[in-house]
């Protein structure tokens, strides 16, 4: 049957090997997608609530595939975690918002610190650290321009994440815990871990105005966060309400499509330009 070509050959293989020669596919694909430089990179503005200044911007992966178009990362990120490409495609993701955020600087645009998400798969990796210095030092990008957006989960190794993160305090690099309260949630860490801001997952935002629970929830993360002098930042805030809401119990920052959907890299150079001359 696999002389007839692969659609014939389809037919004849049963659903797991089906989608193992997906992956397979998908993995090849990937690292010529890699090569060929068809990953690019979004920037999601992040918002200081009390200003509405743009205080950070979120590095979102997208992959500009030749037939496909546009690829968000939620239809690749699952694949490149567990075939391992996360780890150089992360790499690259790193390099490259650094690289974006000192050429900005550098054409004038007011210092702000660009977020990078880190997989698990690349926290586990032994030379983390020296990659993040050298990325720095490549770029030439200052550390505190620089954060690491970290999952819950990551810190389940108590051990390890105390050590890797006080590395990465020492290296003057910002560290954010993302989509916070979805996960493995420990006070320990909060209040052991060098950690300087948490971000309130979506999943209590959305709701806000309709669920009296996560309304309840997201207040206290908040003081909570205050209380032991973090920063809170709101993801996926769409409306005004939010907004408000948010304001109203003193949440620091914000993103959302509320201001701004994420934009490639030209758009956000016109977008600060255009508050610049505001
Ligand atoms: P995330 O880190 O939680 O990123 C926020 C996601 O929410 C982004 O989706 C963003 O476009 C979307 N978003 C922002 N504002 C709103 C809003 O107001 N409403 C709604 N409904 N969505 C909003 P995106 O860019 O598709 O990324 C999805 C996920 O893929 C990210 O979730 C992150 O976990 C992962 N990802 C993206 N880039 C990278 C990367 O460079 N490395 C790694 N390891 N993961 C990445
Ligand atoms: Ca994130
Ligand atoms: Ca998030
Ligand atoms: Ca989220």
């Amino acid at each position: 049957a696999k002389e007839n070509g692969r659609n014939d050959y389809q037919i004849y293989t049963s659903d797991f090997e089906h989608k193992a020669l997906h992956k397979l596919t998908l993995h090849h694909e990937m690292m010529n997608a890699l090569q060929n430089g068809e990953f690019l990179l979004y920037y999601q503005p992040q918002y200081d609530l009390a200003t509405g200044r743009i205080v950070g911007l979120e590095a979102l992966v997208r992959w500009k595939h030749p037939v496909r178009g546009l690829v968000p990362p939620g239809e690749f990120i699952p694949a490149a975690e567990e075939s391992g490409i996360i780890v150089p495609l992360g790499e690259w993701v790193l390099q490259e918002a650094c690289r974006q955020n000192k050429e900005w600087q550098d054409a004038g645009m007011p210092p702000i610190p660009v977020s990078v998400n880190l997989s698990v798969r690349q926290f586990t990796q032994r030379n983390l650290i020296g990659k993040i210095a050298g990325a720095l030092e490549r770029s030439g990008l200052e550390p505190r321009y620089l954060k690491l957006e970290i999952t819950e989960s990551m810190t389940m190794d108590v051990e390890r994440a105390l050590s890797f993160l006080q590395e990465l305090k020492e290296l003057g690099v910002g560290i954010s815990i993302d989509d916070f309260g979805t996960g493995y949630s420990s006070f320990h860490y909060l209040r052991n871990f060098p950690i300087g801001s948490l971000k309130i997952d979506r999943s209590f935002v959305r709701d806000i105005g309709d669920n009296p629970n996560n309304a309840a929830i997201v207040a206290a993360i908040i003081a909570m966060a205050h209380n032991l002098q973090l920063q809170v930042i709101a993801e996926g805030v769409e409306t005004l309400e939010q907004v408000r809401f948010l304001q109203q119990h003193g949440c620091d920052e914000m993103q959302g499509y509320y201001g701004s959907p994420p934009l490639p890299c030209a758009g956000v150079a016109s977008l600060m330009e255009a508050v610049r001359n505001r």
